[in-house]
């Protein structure tokens, strides 16, 4: 029996940030559509180049591309057993797709954690978040900062603001998302997998919350 769990909320929300902590309670991959994107724009590949003028302009890259891109990923052994999806899917084709590609597998989705967060909140948090270069570790210059300003607690790398974490951007982002991939709430509604959680309230009782419902 294999666990698939899509992570679904605002850019923001924490979705990031609370399936690397459920991937590792579960002892499953972690499956960031954002980080496999970021990782092929940093070893300048085809896919990379591809991806950046969307990602930049805080733009979701065209659905054809993002699925042949996930079908790869889950293809692989270590997603045998599942996966925590954290980005993907986004649309509702990319959900439709998901569904065929864990069919072919004898899987389906069976939980959708809703990370809700109002945007004023949203906006808050991403603008001020900087990012390591080396280990992808985030900050937030006001509610998880560096010990040093803009050095990496880890490795000592000078932190950056990822280009679609800039102000401008940001909105882009949560319009693109209430746009694109709010209609997602509907559609994993309608499959009584979808729980929904309030994603304002401190890392660590989301977590528990989040372990709560996947027990
Ligand atoms: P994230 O780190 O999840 O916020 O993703 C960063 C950027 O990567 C997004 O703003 C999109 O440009 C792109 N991206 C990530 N996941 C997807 C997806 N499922 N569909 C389309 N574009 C995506």
């Amino acid at each position: 029996m294999s666990t698939f769990i899509v992570m679904l909320g605002p850019p923001g929300a924490g979705k990031g940030t609370q399936a690397k902590r459920i991937a590792r309670e579960l002892g499953l991959p972690h499956v960031s559509s954002g980080d496999i994107f970021r990782e092929n724009l940093k070893n300048k590949t085809e896919l990379g180049e591809l991806a950046e003028t969307y990602m930049n302009r805080g733009e979701l890259v065209p659905d054809g591309v993002t699925i042949a891109m996930i079908k790869d990923r889950l293809s692989r052994e270590d997603c045998g057993d599942g996966a925590i999806l954290d980005g993907f899917p986004r649309t509702p084709a990319q959900a439709k797709a998901l569904d065929q590609m864990l069919s072919e597998m004898d899987a389906q989705v069976d939980t959708v954690p809703y990370i809700n967060v109002p945007d004023q909140v949203l906006i808050k948090r991403l603008t001020g978040r900087w990012t390591c270069p080396e280990c992808g570790h985030m900050y937030h210059e006001e509610f998880n900062p560096p010990v040093e300003d803009l050095v990496c607690d880890n490795d000592g790398a000078e932190l950056y603001q990822r280009e679609d974490d800039k102000p401008e951007t940001v909105k882009n982002r949560i319009s693109v998302y209430r746009e694109q991939t709010q209609p997602l709430i509907d559609y994993y509604e309608k499959q009584g997998v979808l729980t929904e959680i309030d994603g304002d309230q401190e890392i660590s009782e989301v977590t528990d919350e989040l372990l709560s419902i996947l027990s």
